[in-house]
């Protein structure tokens, strides 16, 4: 065999190990190595070679796995922060509603003020006692928020609840009052107003219209 024999086999080998050789081809290169012992030791090479060049498909397999359980390490882990985050929030509202009670609707609710005699409890300015009742005659309980002055405007904004969970006080009534300028007596122009706050609306109620305000036991609604 010639050298430029080999030499044309080896530039074949590789073509024949890939399987993409003709025919014709591949008898050449199987007739070549039967008489050369040379070229035969290059094609045992080139065959163990090749499985390492080649991307080993158990080795890919392992590092899918790997990322499979980093990303699932992921996941769980912020699964177990969003969980923390609601299981914190439904907690926090169901402590809020023990303590504070659920807002009252205002179906059924009566309103009952009284305004008190001032010179008799020696305070200075008008009071007024708030009651409200449901149409069983229970009490309920309000939260009496705020009060806002401005000017010739003061009044209070009272969320009533239905009884919070957490109390055991017997429900209460408001006095509600506000500083009176001087002259009061003969110009009740101070605009003093209660607004309820109920579940699925609001009312409000003013002083310049006390003489149309329920008197005690009347209901409002
Ligand atoms: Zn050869």
């Amino acid at each position: 065999m010639s050298k430029v024999s080999c030499n044309v086999i080896r530039d074949l080998l590789p073509l024949d190990i890939d399987g993409v050789v003709s025919e014709d081809s591949k008898r050449l290169v199987e007739e070549h190595l039967e008489g050369c012992e040379e070229c035969r030791r290059e094609k045992e090479k080139l065959e163990q070679a090749a499985p390492v060049a080649a991307p080993d498909p158990s080795e890919s397999g392992a590092a899918i796995k790997k990322l499979k359980k980093k990303l699932r390490r992921k996941n769980l882990f912020l699964i177990s922060v969003f969980s923390v985050l609601v299981s914190a929030l439904i907690c926090g509202g169901l402590i809020y509603v023990w303590r504070s009670g659920i807002p009252a609707s205002s179906k059924n609710i009566s309103v009952t003020m009284e305004m008190l005699e001032t010179r008799y409890l020696g305070a200075d300015q008008p009071i007024w006692m708030l009651y409200f009742t449901n149409e069983e005659g229970t009490l309920l309980y309000g939260r009496k928020e705020s009060v806002m002055t401005n000017g010739d405007v003061c009044g209070y904004v009272i969320y009533l609840m239905e009884k919070p969970f957490s109390s055991g006080e017997e429900p209460y009534t408001y006095s509600v009052g506000c500083p009176v300028p001087s002259n009061w007596e003969e110009d009740p122009d101070q605009l003093f107003y209660v607004t309820i706050v109920y579940r699925d609306t609001h009312e409000s109620y003013y002083l310049e219209d006390y003489e149309s305000w329920p008197s005690p036991a009347d209901t409002v609604r």
